[in-house]
């Protein structure tokens, strides 16, 4: 039995760091909820509990966290002002001078200043369930208390160079197996760390006084390129692969060094904007007033339709934990879905990605069937069948008719108008849109999509799910396109009006790359297929203004059979070796013509312009839907499209970028946006919307 017995000296905060002895050793746990944040408070109860322990003659510490985990990370609010005193080094220097050995018990996960906290103490045991990380450059920072410096003395430099740059977070058995914890605990942590220490002798073991392990310095050259080159160069990435390199220096000279570094990169302009996102992404999946208790349980799904969406969607659940019944058309098509699932598993396992016990229990998880009659067990069943109004109505009243009465329908459509879709049903309040991105088992942007009739049940269920599943839900109301989608087509509308007078596709390309984007639009629209596009232009071609400037080139593309990628040609060409996208000169006498008919002149646009264009385009539609309550806060869209659409990370979001552009310069690309439209534009209320936005820079 543990006995925490809470003795607050007069200066430690309340409840944050109990202190009890047991026996000989003292027992420092940390209580901060809801994941234990080292907040000054807890950094400040810490060094009070060394002092108490010093004071009761201790023979040794535990340090651990009360409740789900050890520590999950500092408290990012504090981090855009002067931190106070204790500062995390002068934590861990006061656990360092104690004259008994400091074992931190580690549980749940013990991330960022958690890790390093516990790096600071002389051992680490580990629940076996344990999860451990230095997630800091993934904030656009280094760690800054000593994690490059005394990772590498356990682990090796090549080792910590992965593990820092890739935010990674290791399970227990593999930090064992780096030397980063050294013992794993069976049975009660708190016990299995007093045995530890009871066991000893247990000598004082400072992680930064260990002679470096010996390594190939090519190990270190190459673990170092590859996190280069996966870290985009950002400027933090390089400075945690120095002083990582460095760590084998003396040790007082190279703490101080890191936290210098990290002092300036966490009031840098990249670690400012991340911030804002991390705050931005777990807000975004909250709904005001919504009582998320009522969502209900979901354990047995169903997907309709295991084309591209549905097998990727399947492959999500399976990986959740839940038993999946997938419907197709016919036997056939049904035997295509489910051999491609077999092999997407089977390709997992063979590059190391799932176990082949994983793999065979996602498998067994499986059924399939023609018939409706097999949804019986159901508590939500998503569709992902042809993006047609009729063949989406047709459906959802058979689920109807199968499902029990409280089983929620979710549609994967990407365009189609919820509200109208369920008009024929008896029950449409048990309808919301689950909008999946490609491939649904990997991007991480759900949006949950409110019809006007969704219960709140229902969409706390679908917010629930997208956690279950690992995604980033972003709340939507009908409208064409959602949120991510109607600001990418005003974004590759303006990529296109851009060509049309007078950039190359590959100049559009290069500015929106050299601006951060995963791809630049064209390149999207080659990969993705130019096809689904131009179907619905067509379908729309009655309802168009005439007097609205229209591109043509995309359907003179397709019309001319380059459908993209798939058809080996689009906007670019693809070389039959290494298939790297090649401007094409039919394409330029193609776009050539459409100036020509258009009566354009055509201009030259630099890459500085070309990227503002670009964003004033995203940043107006924002605001437009933002007006039309189509997304809940400015900050969700911004969510949206770093989840969604490859926007840059450290740049926040489109809507935090504008926010923290200058004004007068933003109101000049929206008046030549303007300009650049036409008739039919139409101004968002931007300078509304980016006055609400908090990006958390005012302090
Ligand atoms: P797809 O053509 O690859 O797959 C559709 C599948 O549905 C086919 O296998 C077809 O046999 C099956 N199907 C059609 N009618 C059916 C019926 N009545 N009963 C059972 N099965 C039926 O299409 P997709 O790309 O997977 O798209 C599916 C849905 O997902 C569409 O609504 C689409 O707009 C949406 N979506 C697509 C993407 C994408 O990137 N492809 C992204 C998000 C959402």
């Amino acid at each position: 039995m543990n006995t925490h017995v809470t003795q607050d000296t007069p200066e430690a905060s309340p409840g944050t760091v109990g202190f009890a002895m047991q026996g000989d050793i003292a027992v420092l746990t940390i209580d901060n909820p809801p994941v234990n944040a080292g907040s000054h408070a807890v950094r400040r109860g810490i060094t009070d509990g060394i002092a108490a322990a010093c004071e009761a003659g201790a023979a040794g510490a535990v340090l651990m966290g009360a409740g789900r985990c050890f520590v999950a990370g500092s408290d990012l609010r504090e981090f855009g002002k002067p931190l106070a005193w204790p500062e995390l080094p002068d934590v861990i220097a006061a656990i360092e001078d104690a004259p008994f050995p400091v074992v931190a018990a580690l549980h749940g996960v013990a991330l960022g200043g958690g890790l390093e906290l516990s790096l600071g103490c002389d051992y680490r045991i580990a629940a076996p369930d344990a999860r451990l990380g230095l997630p800091e450059v993934s904030l656009g920072f280094i760690p800054g208390a000593g994690g490059t410096q005394r990772m590498p003395r356990l682990t090796g430099r090549a080792s910590a160079i992965d593990l820092i740059c890739r935010a990674a977070r290791i399970p227990a058995t593999e930090a064992l197996t780096l030397g980063l914890v050294d013992g794993l605990a069976e049975g009660d942590l708190l016990a299995a760390a007093l045995a530890f220490l009871r066991e000893g002798p247990r000598p004082k073991r400072l992680a930064r006084t260990l002679p470096p392990p010996p390594e190939d310095e090519a190990a270190i050259d190459a673990a170092a390129r590859t996190a280069l080159k996966r870290g985009k160069g950002r400027p933090n990435i390089a400075e945690a692969i120095r002083l990582v390199r460095a760590s084998d220096g003396d040790a007082g000279t190279m703490l101080a060094d890191e936290r210098a570094v990290f002092q300036r990169l966490r009031l840098s302009d990249d670690a400012f904007a991340l911030r804002y996102l991390f705050f931005a992404e777990r807000t975004a999946g909250s709904v005001d007033g919504l009582d998320m208790t009522a969502a209900l349980r979901v354990s047995a799904a169903g997907v309709i339709g295991g084309g591209t969406m549905g097998q990727g969607i399947v492959r999500a659940l399976l990986a959740a934990g839940l038993s999946v019944v997938l419907i197709e058309r016919d036997e056939a098509a049904l035997a295509t879905a489910l051999s491609g699932i077999d092999a997407s598993l089977g390709a997992q396992v063979a590059r190391g990605r799932l176990s082949a016990s994983g793999a065979e229990q996602r498998r067994a998880a499986l059924s399939g069937a023609v018939d409706y009659g097999a949804l019986s067990g159901c508590d939500l069943v998503i569709e992902a069948v042809f993006e047609e109004m009729s063949v989406k109505q047709d459906v959802l009243a058979r689920l109807e008719a199968a499902l029990p009465a409280e089983a929620i329908i979710a549609t994967n459509t990407s365009y189609l108008d919820i509200d109208e879709m369920v008009q024929g049903l008896s029950h449409p309040e048990r309808v919301l849109g689950l909008h999946f991105f490609s491939p649904a088992d990997v991007m991480k942007l759900l949006e949950v999509v409110r019809a006007a009739r969704t219960s709140d049940a229902v969409l706390a269920s679908g917010l629930k799910l997208a956690g279950r599943l690992g995604k980033q839900p972003v709340v939507a109301r009908v409208g064409e396109g959602f949120v991510g989608n109607r600001i990418y087509a005003a974004y590759r509308r303006r990529a296109e009006l851009l060509v049309l007078d007078g950039a190359a596709p590959e100049e559009v390309d290069a500015a929106a790359t050299g601006f951060g984007f995963a791809m630049g639009p064209f390149a999207v629209s080659d990969m993705s297929g130019l096809d689904i596009a131009w179907a619905m232009r067509k379908r729309q071609a009655a309802s168009r203004d005439p007097q609205a400037r229209y591109v043509t080139i995309p359907d003179r593309l397709c019309e001319a059979g380059r459908l993209g990628r798939k058809t080996g040609k689009g906007w670019y060409a693809y070389g039959s070796g290494s298939g790297a996208a090649e401007p094409d000169p039919e394409v330029a006498a193609l776009i050539d013509a459409a100036r020509a008919e258009a009566g354009v002149s055509p201009q030259s646009f630099d890459a500085g312009t070309i990227q503002r264009q670009l964003l004033a385009a995203i940043v107006n539609e924002a605001a437009c839907l933002l007006d039309e309550g189509i997304a809940q806060r400015a900050s969700d869209v911004d969510v949206a499209l770093a989840n969604g659409y490859g926007f840059p990370r450290w740049r926040g979001g489109p809507l935090y970028w504008a926010a923290t552009e200058g004004r007068a310069e933003l109101e000049a690309d929206l008046k030549a946006l303007a300009a650049a439209v036409g008739h039919g534009f139409r101004a968002g209320p931007v300078a509304e919307v980016l006055a609400g936005l908090d990006t958390g820079r005012e302090g």
